[in-house]
C-alpha cells in the first residue's frame, strides 16, 4: 500500500527521513501516526524509527536533543519543530512483567516492529508513503481489531501494561479486541498490579476520554482487569453503570468526575480514591469541586454559595459530567445563574478588613475574618449589594447581632 498524498503534518518531516536515507540508513514513520493517518483520524505527533544509531543521527543533524538516548531516542529540531527519532531496537528480559531489562539497538526494521504491542501499531511508512505491514496491521485496521503482535500470552507476560493499552485502544478507536488477545488478558489480568499506577492511570484516562469508553469498560469487566485497578476491585456494578453513560466526554477532569460520581463517593472518599490513582493535587481538587456540584445538581440543590465555591472551571467540568451521567437539569439556567453572581472571587468584595478596622467596626483578628466571610456570603446570596456603603451597614449589623448573642 502506498499513500500518495501525505497530510500537511508529515510534509516538514519528509526531508528528515530523506537526509537519514541519503546517509545510507533506513528511516520510517512508525506507530500511532501511521495508524491514525490510514484511519483518517487526527494525528498528534509524528514518531520516526531508524536503523541509524543515536550518535549517527546526531552527526547528521545540526540541532538535536538527547530526550531518551539510553532507549535510542533523539529529538531532531527542525524549523521550530521537534521530531522524536528512535533507533530500531529489541527488548529482552522482562523479568518483572514490565520494563525490559535491556534494550539492544538493531539494524532491522522487522525486529523493531516485532516488539510493538498491537498489529495496528506495528505499521511503518517510508518517506514516499509506502507502508510496510509485516503483521497484517492493515487487515486489522479494516476489520477494526486490536490484536497482539505474535503470541498474546507472551506479549502480556513481557509487559502487563499492554493489557490496559488493549482496552484503551478499544475505546479510543472504537475497535473490537481479537478473541485470542482478549483471552490472553483474562489469563494475565492480575499482572497489572505489577505496573506502576502512574502508567496504568495514563491508559485508563485515555480509555475514559476515547471515542467509545463503554467498549473499553466492558473489556475491563469481561477480562477482570478492573479487579487489579486502584479502588475498583469491588466495583463491578458501578463500572457496569459507567458503561451505560452518555459518552464520549470532553475532558479528563469531567471523566474522573463522572467516575467518582457513579461510584457514589463523597468529597473525602473521592480524594482518597483519586490519590490512589496518583492524580495531581490540582486535578483532584477540581474533580472534588465538580463532584460536589454534580451531587447538588442530582439533588436539585444548586445555590449561589455552591456556584461561587465551585468556580468557573469546576462548574464547566461538572456540567459536562452531569450530561454524561444523564442527569436531567437545566445547564443553560445554571450557567446563567453563575454569570449573574454579584462576585465570583473573594477579591472582588468591595470592602476589606483594613476598612472595617479604620471605620472602627472591628479589631484585627478572628472576629474580623468572620465578619468578612459573612459579608462575602451575603453578597454572593444577593442579600447585600457589593458596594462600600451597603457593606459597611451590613458589617455594623453583623457586629451588633454578635454582641447581642
Ligand atoms: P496515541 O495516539 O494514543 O499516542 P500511540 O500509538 O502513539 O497512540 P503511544 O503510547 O504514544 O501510542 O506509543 C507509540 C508506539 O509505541 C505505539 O504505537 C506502539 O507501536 C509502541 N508502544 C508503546 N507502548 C508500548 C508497549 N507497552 N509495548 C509495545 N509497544 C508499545
Ligand atoms: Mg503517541
Amino acid at each position: 500500500m502506498r499513500i500518495n498524498q501525505l497530510p500537511p503534518l508529515f510534509e516538514p518531516a519528509r526531508p528528515i527521513l530523506a537526509t537519514i536515507e541519503r546517509a545510507g540508513f533506513e528511516a520510517y514513520f512508525v506507530g500511532g501516526c501511521v495508524r491514525d493517518l490510514i484511519l483518517g483520524d487526527p494525528i498528534h505527533d509524528i514518531d520516526i524509527a531508524t536503523s541509524a544509531y543515536p550518535e549517527e543521527i546526531k552527526r547528521l543533524f545540526k540541532r538535536t536533543v538527547d530526550t531518551g538516548i539510553e532507549h535510542g531516542t533523539v529529538m531532531i529540531l527542525d524549523h521550530g519543530q521537534g521530531y522524536e527519532t528512535t533507533t530500531f531496537r529489541t527488548e529482552s528480559g522482562y523479568q518483572d512483567y514490565r520494563r525490559p531489562d535491556s534494550v539492544t539497538f538493531v539494524r532491522s526494521l522487522a525486529d523493531d516492529l516485532k516488539r510493538r504491542d498491537f498489529t495496528i501499531n506495528a505499521l511503518a511508512m517510508k518517506e514516499d508513503g509506502e507502508v510496510v505491514d509485516l503483521f497484517d496491521g492493515l487487515g486489522d485496521l479494516d476489520r477494526r481489531l486490536i490484536k497482539a503482535v505474535g503470541d498474546a500470552n507472551e506479549r502480556f507476560l513481557e509487559d502487563a501494561l499492554r493489557m490496559m493499552r488493549a482496552v484503551r485502544f478499544a475505546s479510543k478507536l472504537d475497535f473490537t479486541i481479537d478473541p485470542v488477545t482478549l483471552a490472553g488478558i483474562k489469563t494475565h489480568a492480575p499482572l497489572l498490579e505489577k505496573i506502576a499506577v502512574e502508567r496504568v492511570q495514563v491508559e485508563f484516562e485515555k480509555l475514559l476520554c476515547g471515542q467509545n469508553p463503554a467498549r473499553g469498560l466492558r473489556g475491563m469487566l469481561e477480562t477482570g482487569l478492573y479487579r487489579h485497578c486502584p479502588g475498583l476491585s469491588d466495583q463491578q456494578a458501578a463500572l457496569e453503570k459507567l458503561a451505560t453513560l452518555d459518552w464520549p466526554i470532553a475532558s479528563p477532569a469531567a471523566a474522573w468526575t463522572s467516575l467518582v460520581f457513579t461510584l457514589g463517593l463523597d468529597r473525602k472518599a473521592a480524594g482518597a480514591f483519586l490519590k490512589q490513582w496518583k492524580l495531581s493535587n490540582q486535578l483532584i481538587k477540581e474533580v472534588q469541586a465538580a463532584n460536589r456540584m454534580v451531587a447538588a445538581i442530582a439533588a436539585g440543590q444548586v445555590d449561589n454559595q455552591l456556584l461561587f465555591e465551585t468556580g468557573k472551571a469546576a462548574l464547566a467540568t461538572a456540567l459536562e459530567a452531569a450530561r454524561v451521567c444523564r442527569l436531567s437539569f437545566d445547564s443553560a439556567g445554571i450557567q446563567k445563574r453563575y454569570a449573574e453572581l454579584a462576585i465570583t472571587d473573594a477579591h472582588q468584595l468591595a470592602i476589606n478588613g483594613g476598612l472595617l478596622v479604620k471605620e472602627g467596626i472591628v479589631t484585627p483578628g478572628p472576629a474580623m475574618g468572620k465578619v468578612l466571610k459573612r459579608l462575602l456570603l451575603a453578597v454572593v446570596a444577593g442579600e447585600v449589594a457589593n458596594d462600600q456603603t451597603a457593606l459597611l451597614g451590613a458589617a455594623r449589623a453583623i457586629v451588633r447581632e454578635e454582641e447581642d448573642k
